[in-house]
């Protein structure tokens, strides 16, 4: 007959053997534990993540300088900025072609600052060869041709002074037609609230863009500062933003340190200088 062997347990073992029982339940229990943390702490993390993507938006804004051509009144100072600027050059002046070549190669974006009559305002402040609402369409349509070629490099077209033409459906219907046919840009300088330009240029498809402020015109730097600070908070709640100052008498180098010394606040503030062309129309 086999005998049956019995494994007979002491009590001490078997306590022993409960204990580790115990023990691997309680290591198990741990591990579960760390894992179902491990979870929450990731989900959390992308929650972190999305917050702060929100917070740390980013805006860009345009700076555009008018009047190039003539007054020097910063112009060096402009030009030593080294941040994407968008120059505006005035046609038909002295210092035209001179401006639009040296801001091109310097790297800056350089657009042709078309003389528009105003309803107030000296007809003298146009320079020689103004678009005024008595030209004819063929006129008008020489005239930005010429200015075009009197302004090298330039990728688009906005308005100096025009607070009446650009609510002349006629005249803003033949400049945008150049503009269009040279597949350059416009910007509306919005000097008119009853500016057509945006609606004429929905129209025949061209690409437009609007001012959103305008950086000076009275000469302290302060003001200026306080002007570039409002552009950059309407970048960063818009995403984008386009701001107007001048070189000569209604800026110059006052607007020119202004810029210089709001680069660091920019950075600081994600809010990024672009071209004009660099933003969405
Ligand atoms: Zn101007």
């Amino acid at each position: 007959m086999k005998r049956v062997h019995f494994i007979v347990f002491k009590r001490s073992q078997v306590i022993n053997l409960l204990k580790i029982i115990f023990i691997c339940f309680f290591i198990l229990g741990l591990s579960l534990q760390f894992f179902i943390n491990k979870s929450l702490f990731v989900s959390e993390k992308a929650y972190t993540v999305d917050t702060s993507v929100k917070e740390n938006s980013t805006g860009k804004l345009a700076i555009v300088i008018d009047d190039f051509g003539s007054d020097r009144n910063g112009v060096k100072e402009m030009m030593s900025i080294k941040r994407h600027l968008t120059f505006a050059v005035m046609p038909f002046l002295s210092y035209s072609q001179i401006d639009a070549k040296e801001a091109f190669e310097k790297g800056f974006e350089v657009i042709v600052h078309l003389p528009m009559e105003p309803v107030n305002g000296k007809i003298s402040w146009l320079g020689p060869k103004p678009i005024v609402s008595t030209l004819s369409d063929n006129d008008v349509y020489m005239i930005t041709s010429e200015a075009f070629s009197d302004v090298p490099y330039a990728v688009g077209a906005n308005i100096h002074m025009g607070s009446k033409i650009s609510a002349d459906e006629r005249i803003i219907s033949d400049v945008l037609d150049i503009i269009k046919e040279k597949g350059v840009y416009f910007l509306d300088s919005k000097t008119s609230a009853k500016s057509v330009v945006r609606q004429i240029a929905t129209e025949k498809g061209v690409t437009f863009y609007e001012r959103d402020i305008f950086l000076d015109g009275q000469t302290t730097k302060e003001h200026v500062k306080e002007q570039l600070r409002k552009a950059g908070e309407i970048a960063l709640k818009n995403g984008k933003s386009i701001a107007i100052g001048h070189v000569g008498i209604e800026g110059g180098k006052i607007t020119a340190q202004a810029i210089q010394e709001m680069l660091p606040e920019f950075d600081k503030k994600n809010i990024q200088l672009v071209f004009v062309s660099e933003l969405e129309n």
